[in-house]
């Protein structure tokens, strides 16, 4: 607690500035590709990673749009998801027959956004989108099936290391730095 987190970061991917001006793009296309439903669609953040750039988002969706959370948890190493994991916290909302976004922090090997595509068509969504604000798509071990018409949206295409900030954790730490960077390697050991 003696030493600020910014001094934990090695170097700095994209600043508050970047990130602020991608969400209002991002925003801007989610609002003009769902203008003309007759129902609103329903943003869901995958909970915790994703709370930050939801917060950001819908309020530059210029309609008014539900917003719900789900969490799905995976055993794996501090840096690395494994092939299984399971919805631990579900929808309060009721999405049947409703277009249906996404959003997530980021995409790794697509496992964690693939078993909640299924649970959410599991639930009757007529569509589901995605919009991850990180996309890595080097490590992608499953591809990610879009339900109906669903789009996918992405902020930026995120190489190959492990990020924290802007909501992504290194072992809960981190979430609050206001912009997306890479940890000194030392803090990983
Ligand atoms: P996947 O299931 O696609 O491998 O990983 C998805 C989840 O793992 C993300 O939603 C995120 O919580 C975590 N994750 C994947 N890559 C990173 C990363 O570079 N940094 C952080 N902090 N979390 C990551
Ligand atoms: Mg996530
Ligand atoms: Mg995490």
């Amino acid at each position: 607690m003696n030493t600020t987190m910014h001094s934990h970061i090695k170097t700095i991917l994209w600043s508050e500035d970047q990130i602020s001006r991608r969400v209002s793009e991002l925003a801007a296309e989610v609002s003009a590709d769902f203008a003309g439903c007759s129902l609103a669609p329903i943003v869901v953040g995958v909970a915790t990673g994703a709370f930050l750039f939801v917060a950001d988002l819908v309020r530059k969706i210029e309609f008014s749009v539900p917003v719900d959370f789900v969490r799905a948890e995976s055993y794996g190493s501090g840096t690395e998801s494994n092939g299984a994991p399971t919805i631990s916290l579900d929808l309060k909302v009721d999405i049947n027959a409703r277009h249906v976004i996404l959003v997530e922090d980021i995409v790794d090997t697509g496992h964690t956004l693939s078993r909640v595509i299924k649970h959410l068509k599991s639930k009757g969504a007529s569509s589901v989108s995605v919009c991850t604000f990180l996309d890595k798509p080097a490590r992608r071990k499953v591809n990610v099936q879009l339900v109906g018409e669903g789009k996918f949206y992405r902020g930026f295409e995120c190489p190959d290391c492990f990020v924290v900030g802007y909501g992504m954790d290194f072992a809960e730490q981190y979430r609050n730095l206001p912009y997306i960077g890479v940890l000194k390697p030392e803090l990983y050991e």
